[in-house]
């Protein structure tokens, strides 16, 4: 079984859940007591909000690529980076290491084709949905996006920064989304990516009239498939 490498801490709610299902995935597939070989480098998620705030990404890569050059000296065969936002830094990371870097929107991609569709919705930071480097990587992909209209990115937005990434789950917020998924589904959405790593913290598939996607999942699952060779 190979090392994987989370990078993570952004926030140390998704990072727990990486965590807690990498181990599950690895008792269900070897069973017995086996459990996920594994190094977490979780940073500082305050210096990180800080800098995406301020547009500074390339300082924001830098430090993200110190700490993948870290994960690599310690000893990791892999990396996952346990946000969706900060791989708008991916390129920045996988010219630095030499080993491999599962990028998400590829495992979510994947998962979307074994669904057999086409054109998803995205729900994520302000970040992910408005700027280009998510949505590109899944229309490379043959896929469709659309993301809700500005009130409701603002609302998603705010919910990931104000309250999941704080350890609040609250049922207001969850309705919200709910309607959120609502208005995508209607605009031609087949499935909706829960492309933030808090958000399946809140939203599951009941509470969506399509399949959802749920990306801290799909993403410990492709680390786990590889880590096992399989
Ligand atoms: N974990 C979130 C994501 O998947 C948001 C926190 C962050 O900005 O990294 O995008």
């Amino acid at each position: 079984m190979l090392m994987i490498g989370m990078l993570g801490g952004m926030s140390w709610e998704s990072s727990a859940q990486y965590y807690r299902l990498a181990n599950e995935l690895v008792r269900d597939r070897l069973g017995g007591l086996h459990s996920a070989r594994c190094l977490l480098y979780s940073v500082d998620f305050a210096e990180v909000e800080r800098l995406q705030a301020a547009g500074r990404w390339d300082e924001a890569g830098t430090l993200l690529a110190a700490a993948a050059g870290r994960l690599e000296a310690a000893g990791a065969d892999l990396l996952v980076l346990c946000t969706n936002t900060m791989h708008r830094v991916a390129d920045r990371i996988t010219a630095t290491v030499r080993i491999p870097l599962l990028h998400i929107a590829d495992a979510t991609a994947d998962a979307v084709h074994a669904a057999g569709l086409r054109t998803v919705g995205l729900l994520g930071t302000a970040f992910t949905m408005e700027q280009d480097f998510y949505s590109d990587r899944l229309a490379a992909r043959g896929l469709t996006v659309l993301v809700p209209g500005a009130d409701d990115r603002a609302l998603v937005h705010s919910v990931i920064y104000d309250e999941l990434c704080r350890g609040i789950v609250s049922d207001s917020s969850r309705t919200a989304y709910v309607d959120v998924i609502g208005r995508l589904v209607a605009a031609g959405a087949q499935g909706v990516i829960l492309g933030c790593t808090e958000i399946e913290l809140l939203i599951g598939p009941a509470d969506s009239p399509v399949p959802v996607f749920p990306t801290t999942r799909l993403h410990v699952e492709a680390a786990v498939t590889h880590a096992l060779g399989r």
